[in-house]
């Protein structure tokens, strides 16, 4: 019998166990993948790209039934094994009710100052460098970023200098890599989106799990699928996680359950734990798990300026938040744009199939090459279904595109004032939606959310859920940060649900070697 299980070791989950790691409490997490193994292919983009070596094998179903491959990587470390460490906070203005071109962006449950302290310990466990003063959208910190930001190479310190001029904000983009003095970190160009071979960037496993394995009481199973939540005769408990491992089917015990499987999953693992008390799924009295999916819009647009050569290896160090709130033509909030990874030839190829192999490598050699990003409204029928066959089916239509739009159109024209005059433009379609979230949000009222403030099941008294699942909109900005503050945040209500006395700081601090504000 566990104090504490764990279902998921990514953002959410691998935060968590590292926020109780040194509680005492007896702690096991079940993670479904191994862990990522440290091989060549790592830094190999036909490997990454071309064969998904590193992508789940799992299909779901769309709206319409056709069958896609999501963009999940099941890894000790879910997701944040390949993602861009982009690590920004959500604005203030988020948390509160926010009008958009197509609606209201719903408020959350708690506030952005509440948030705020977590954030700060986020940002240290997860080596977040950045810097605050140059982007006017900023929320207040009540912490130093812990480290510098990521130095611009030529080319972006000239773009952010045109953008200037331009009359934009560009910022430092806040980013979770282990530059530190003597950190690991090669600034190399197969990290936005690849495993670091090295472990320098600060993901789930190298900064959370692996740290928390460390301590005796926290075990992992990898390799080991849950499959349902068992609760006790009153339907108000959990009693059991049944989970599958190795061909064999079996159930734990624990006093507390954690539902960290990332938005689909979660949902999807609630849903199938459907019982006789609870017949329309777990912590579903409201009719909210499931619904409200989110995933952001997301566009690649690559700016190319055939007089100007691009030979920066780590492009991913500048961010823009002027359209935040607005544009110039467009008085709703539009989104955020930011550099990504240097697009080489061959992944232009692979985005651009109708382009020919010079023609990727000629883009490639003299584009900037961006991430637009802009508000999902959260919508009841965009929802994770569990189908009576067991698949999963997501129905999703994306919400606010008049937003993007916007923010497309704005991005090109401050672009073309800085002499871009050719730009690519690639849409990502549900088969390559990076930041799912929404689908078991909390809330102050059970009738419309599925969890109370602190994420813990209104319904069932010891469920918790601690990941993208909880979000009740999303913003328009990166949203792994926000879910590891969160996590934080669980870590400390749990202590107290434990009477355990040493709140979550604590830990950081030991975790990390730092010394913390109060
Ligand atoms: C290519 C890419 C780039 C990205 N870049 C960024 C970025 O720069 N900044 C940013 O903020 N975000 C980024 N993201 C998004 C970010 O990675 C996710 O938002 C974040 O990881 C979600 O955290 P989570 O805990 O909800 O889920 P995950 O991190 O996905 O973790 C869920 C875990 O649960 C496990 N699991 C699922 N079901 C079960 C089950 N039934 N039993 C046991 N285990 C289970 C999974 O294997 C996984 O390990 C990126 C994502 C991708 C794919």
């Amino acid at each position: 019998m566990y104090d504490l299980v764990v279902i998921g070791t990514g953002m959410g989950g691998g935060t968590l166990l590292a926020g109780l790691c040194d509680s005492g409490l007896r702690i096991l997490a079940i993670e479904r993948g191994d862990f990522l193994p440290r091989e060549e292919q790592n830094w190999q983009v036909d490997a990454v790209f071309g064969a998904r070596r590193y992508r789940t094998r799992e299909t779901w179903l769309d709206g319409q039934g056709r069958w896609f491959v999501p963009n999940l990587h099941p890894w000790v470390g879910g997701n944040t094994k390949v993602y861009g460490a982009a690590l920004v906070r959500l604005r203030r203005e988020d948390f509160a009710p926010v009008e958009h071109a197509e609606g209201i962006s719903p408020g959350w449950p708690i506030t952005y100052e509440e948030l705020e302290p977590y954030y700060c310990l986020a940002e240290r466990l997860y080596l977040v460098h950045g810097s605050s003063g140059e982007d006017p959208t900023e929320p207040l910190r009540s912490c130093p970023y812990p480290y510098p930001p990521v130095p611009h190479e030529p080319v972006v310190a000239e773009l952010a200098a045109q953008l200037r001029q331009a009359g934009l904000h560009p910022s430092a983009l806040p980013l979770g890599i282990d530059l530190r003095p003597n950190g690991r970190c090669l600034r190399c160009s197969t990290c936005d989106g690849f495993p670091c071979r090295v472990h320098a960037k600060a993901d789930a496993e190298v900064r959370a799990v692996r740290p928390a394995l460390q301590f005796p009481t926290v075990e992992l199973r990898p390799r080991t699928v849950a499959r349902r939540l068992l609760t006790d005769a009153t339907g108000r408990r959990i009693r059991a996680v049944e989970v599958e491992s190795g061909g064999e089917v079996f159930e734990i015990l624990a006093e507390q359950f954690v539902v960290a499987a990332g938005a689909v999953h979660s949902a999807a693992l609630l849903l199938r734990s459907a019982n006789d008390t609870h017949s329309h799924g777990l912590a579903n009295r409201s009719g909210a798990v499931g619904r409200f999916l989110m995933a952001h819009h997301n566009t690649l647009l690559m700016a190319i300026d055939r007089r100007r050569e691009n030979a920066t290896t780590f492009q991913k160090t500048l961010a823009v938040f002027d359209f935040y709130w607005r544009t110039p033509a467009f008085p709703y909030p539009a989104g955020s744009l930011q550099l990504i990874g240097k697009r080489s030839p061959e992944t232009v190829a692979l985005s651009f199939p109708a382009l020919t192999m010079d023609e990727a490598r000629d883009i490639a050699a003299h584009s900037v090459d961006w991430w637009l990003l802009s508000e999902d409204l959260p919508h009841p029928e965009n929802r994770v279904t569990v189908r009576s066959d067991g698949h999963i089916q997501v129905t999703w239509h994306p919400t606010n595109g008049t937003a993007h739009t916007a923010l497309l159109r704005a991005a090109r024209e401050v672009l073309e004032a800085c002499g871009y005059r050719e730009f690519l433009v690639q849409s990502i379609g549900l088969d390559g939606v990076a930041h799912y979230c929404g689908t078991v949000r909390f809330g102050n009222d059970p009738a419309t959310s599925a969890l109370d403030p602190s994420c813990r099941a209104w319904e069932i008294e010891n469920l918790w859920v601690v990941n993208a699942s909880v979000f009740p909109s999303s913003g328009a900005v990166n949203p792994a940060l926000t879910i590891a503050a969160l996590a934080l945040r669980a870590a400390d209500h749990l202590r107290r649900q434990f009477g355990i006395a040493t709140p979550v700081r604590e830990t950081v601090q030991r975790l990390t070697g730092a010394q913390l504000q109060p």
